[in-house]
């Protein structure tokens, strides 16, 4: 191939390359610069499973096991006992998030009707959150205890009441930390 055809094509490849990108300059932007910026979530987004608190702060499970129990990596465990009024208090409740796969079925499952919930969504005690940003170097470290899920739902979940943390729909974004503490 000569010199001339050489030329040719490279320049051919050149201003097919300007010319799809030119096509896409008026198109609107799809990408976003993450993590500074956060995408908008949809209301129903499935991130990691919590136990959002109702007005006095606590959760609402009653330790019937029915989430365990559906849960196909059966990555939930619950430890409850009786109290003195003969009721069962969850104790700790567990949800290992190496396991879990966001499918929503315990959230489907558990017949709590947690009260917060103002929007059409029945709402439960357990639910899933908004929380999608847990990576961990430990097997542990992705292992979520009762006070770490309540505090998920309070700031990650998407029922929250207004009067605490986040507003029903929004997305609260606050340093790990924070929940990560509560353990
Ligand atoms: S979302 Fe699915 S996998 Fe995760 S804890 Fe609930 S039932 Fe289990
Ligand atoms: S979260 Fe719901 S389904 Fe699971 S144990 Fe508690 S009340 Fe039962």
């Amino acid at each position: 191939m000569n010199v001339m055809a050489r030329t040719f094509r490279g320049a051919k490849a050149i201003a097919e390359g300007m010319y799809t990108t030119l096509k896409h300059v008026r198109r609107p932007q799809v990408t976003i610069n993450y993590p500074e910026q956060r995408p908008e979530l949809a209301p129903a987004f499935r991130g990691l499973p919590s136990l959002p608190p109702d007005h006095e702060g606590k959760h609402t499970c009653i330790g019937c096991n029915l989430c365990a129990r559906v849960c196909p990596p059966q990555c939930i465990t619950i430890s409850s006992q009786k109290g003195e009024d003969r009721k069962i208090q969850v104790t700790d409740f567990v949800v290992d998030a190496n396991l879990c796969i966001m499918c929503g079925l315990c959230e489907e499952v558990c017949p709590v009707n947690n009260t917060l919930d103002k929007s059409d969504h029945p709402g439960s005690a357990i639910q899933l959150s908004h929380l999608y940003e847990m990576s961990s170097y430990t097997h542990e470290g992705l292992m979520f205890h009762l006070p770490q899920l309540v505090e998920i739902g309070r700031q990650f979940g998407r029922s929250v009441s207004p009067d605490l943390a986040g507003k029903a729909g929004t997305v609260h974004y606050a340093a790990a930390s924070d929940w990560k503490d509560a353990k």
